[in-house]
């Protein structure tokens, strides 16, 4: 029931035809061999597999996992649980993984994956099944020196641990113990990592922070507003709170609510887990969506999904900086908005890199059967993320264009110069 194509040459990637992808391209005159690799997925599968729910009745599923690139190393990036997963959209996440790894300087190419699922639906012993049967499915498309998936939206520290367990159990039992980074984000009882659960929110702040730097810009008393309070979201205002930054407004997909005074973020989250979202947090005032992105603030986080910053949203944005936590949350409508009206942005494929990161400090200590402090941890993100964003501050400055232009520059440069240096098989 599998499908796997190798190098769909008639089906470019979303990104290969991007606006941004073929600026930056131009920009820094990419050499046209590598431009046309880099424009497409190496590997697309789709699996659809058929999984026993509670009542004993069967539903098939449909999963896909896109490897876009590995000359940097093996396949990386997230899987996601969510009905707006199909294959045109995770080929697109899977590109930005490639160009996110290589502003890192990681040892790691770009890869994305999903099931198309709401996984509210199910029970958590449904969503079991249907996780362990999905890895059956890939069966040796994924692999720890091959292709490594990790948490992205709706999925979690438990996912993982459940793929892997149903990996190992795939593989001979002498196999097993050297298979341990098939995945990152695991439990920490489970070779996991300290500091990964946080990872993302933290790169966020760190970037957040370095942006702050020069220019100048106190983050105390600061004022900003998230959409998303999962993981990153809620992380990203939890690691805020010793700045004494304000949170002023937040966005869910239950709604929106606002507290002039500031929202706390240990009690949001600590209510959001209860209560699945937002909305009723004790005194706290509902508004709507336009309201909650009219909002006055210093910085705006989206932390939740793709495209909300559009054509028709970022007029009524009414920030200095949007930190873009989620993937793509800006369209390239959205980004023209935001650049007449002079608010910064700290590209995605950058803000968000911490995750991926420590992935890679999870990978190797995985790899290694070693565990390191949350000290070790939270120095090598903080100095690899900082790096990353100098490298794109400097590149900006130096082509004078946009930061996410300048990211993908960063990120094309390393990939040439791999491609020349190794040139093409045969
Ligand atoms: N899903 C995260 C991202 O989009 C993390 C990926 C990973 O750790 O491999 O960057």
């Amino acid at each position: 029931m599998s499908v796997v194509s190798a190098r769909p040459d008639s089906a470019p990637s979303t990104d290969g035809t991007s606006y941004q992808f073929n600026r930056a391209a131009d920009l820094m005159g990419l050499d046209a061999d590598v431009r046309r690799i880099l424009a497409h997925a190496a590997n697309e599968s789709v699996v659809n597999f058929p999984v026993k729910m509670d009542d004993g009745h069967v539903e098939i599923f449909t999963g896909y996992r896109v490897q876009h690139n590995n000359v940097l190393g093996p396949y990386k990036g997230g899987l996601r649980f969510h009905p707006d997963v199909d294959l045109k959209h995770v080929r697109e996440l899977a590109a930005w993984m490639t160009w996110k790894t290589a502003i890192s300087d990681l040892p790691f190419g770009g890869a994305k994956g999903g099931i198309a699922i709401d996984p509210r639906q199910y029970s958590e012993r449904e969503l079991e099944r249907i996780t362990r049967r999905f890895t059956y499915a890939l069966g040796d498309v994924i692999g720890p020196d091959h292709d490594i998936p990790a948490p992205d939206v709706n999925t979690n520290a438990q996912v993982m641990a459940w793929i892997l367990d149903t990996y190992l159990s795939m593989v001979p039992p002498q196999q097993r113990m050297r298979s341990m980074h098939v995945v990152t984000g695991k439990p920490i009882g489970l070779g996991g990592c300290v500091g990964r659960d946080k990872a993302t929110g933290q790169g966020v702040v760190i970037s957040i922070e370095n942006w702050a730097r020069d220019r100048g810009f106190s983050l105390k008393d600061a004022t900003y507003t998230v959409q998303g309070f999962g993981n990153v979201g809620s992380w990203t205002a939890r690691l805020l709170a010793p700045y004494h930054a304000r949170l002023l407004a937040v966005e869910d997909h239950t709604g929106a609510i606002m507290r002039e005074r500031g929202l706390d973020p240990f009690e949001l989250a600590g209510w959001v887990a209860e209560h699945g979202g937002v909305a009723g947090f004790p005194d706290a005032d509902p508004i709507d969506h336009r309201t909650f992105l009219s909002t006055k603030a210093d910085i705006f986080v989206p932390a939740a999904l793709g495209g909300q910053i559009t054509a028709e949203t970022a007029p009524l944005l009414d920030v200095q900086l949007v930190a873009e936590a989620a993937n793509g949350p800006t369209t390239h409508e959205g980004e023209l908005v935001l650049a007449e009206k002079g608010i910064s942005i700290l590209p995605d494929v950058l803000c968000n890199s911490g995750g991926v990161i420590v992935s890679y400090l999870e990978w190797l200590q995985s790899k290694r059967s070693e565990a390191w402090d949350l000290d070790e941890v939270d120095g090598k993100l903080r100095r690899k993320i900082t790096a990353a964003y100098e490298r794109v501050r400097d590149t900006a400055r130096t082509h004078g264009c946009d930061w996410r232009t300048a990211a993908y520059i960063v990120a094309f440069e390393r990939l040439e110069r791999v491609y020349m240096e190794r040139g093409i098989f045969p």
